[in-house]
């Protein structure tokens, strides 16, 4: 589902991708772990465009990402992405929020696209919050609007930089519960997070960056319960 090869990314000077390698296969689950400023948002950001990189080859469900003529509404309408903040439209109630883009970028009809958007609002519990705005409604379910919303659109791919780090605590396990049952359900998925038992039950594979290298991947029971490198370790001491 997603393929990169010697990623690098610059901001001036500053080197903030320095070669990544990393495979996503269909239906896997991955985890992105590392320090701040270890550029784990920006590769996320690298995969679906939002941020151009200087070299390297990206390829995302079937598109190359880094080729020049890339269709990029295309390519993004495969990958959805759910943010620190939900960034939902305020103006625009729940079901709203889900069906918009469903109508004005796949250019399905209203119809289906409400009845899309209630399976997927029921799939994360909120269904009864459907004509609600934003607003009205806590961090957590918040962010689950922002993934019913991502859901609505089809993805093959679910993009996560650090969904709960914004949250109450009484709310970080409903999204991580939704994330588990995505996981379970067999979405492709890649996850930046700092909730390291969610990365030791659901992902196939962690992999810890820092300074813009991976520096260590595997099993979640090897990378986190037996980390090899130093780095992972100091790491880990301080998040565990
Ligand atoms: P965190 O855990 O804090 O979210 P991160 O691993 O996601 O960190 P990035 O946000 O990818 O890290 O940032 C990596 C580096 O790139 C940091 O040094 C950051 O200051 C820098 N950086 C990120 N975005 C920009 C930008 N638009 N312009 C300049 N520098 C940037
Ligand atoms: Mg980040």
């Amino acid at each position: 589902a997603v393929h990169v090869q010697d990623l690098h990314k610059c901001y001036g000077d500053l080197e903030v991708l320095r070669g990544i390698d990393l495979d996503v296969a269909p239906g896997e689950v991955v985890c992105l772990i590392g320090p701040s400023g270890s550029g784990k948002s920006t590769l996320l950001r690298c995969l679906n465009l939002l941020e151009t990189p200087q070299r390297g080859t990206i390829s995302v469900g079937g598109y190359t990402v880094t080729d020049p003529e890339l269709d990029v509404d295309a390519m993004r309408r495969r990958v959805g992405m759910v943010f620190q903040q939900f960034n939902l439209f305020p103006h625009l109630s729940v079901l709203e929020n889900c069906t918009v883009a469903q109508v004005k970028v796949l250019k399905r009809p209203a119809a289906e696209a409400k009845r899309v958007a209630l399976a997927n609002l029921e799939r994360v519990g909120l269904n009864e919050k459907a004509s609600q705005r934003p607003a009205q409604l806590s961090g957590g379910q918040q962010q689950r609007v922002a993934i019913a919303r991502a859901l609505s659109m089809d993805p093959e791919l679910m993009l996560f930089d650090e969904p709960t780090s914004a949250l109450d605590p009484e709310t970080v396990g409903d999204v991580l519960a939704i994330m588990r049952g995505l996981a379970a359900d067999g979405m492709t998925m890649l996850v930046v997070t700092h909730e390291m038992s969610f990365a030791r039950d659901v992902a196939d594979r962690v992999v810890f960056m820092d300074g813009g290298v991976v520096v260590e991947q595997g099993p979640a029971r090897d990378v986190i319960g037996a980390p090899q490198h130093h780095r992972t370790r100091a790491f880990l001491s301080r998040v565990l």
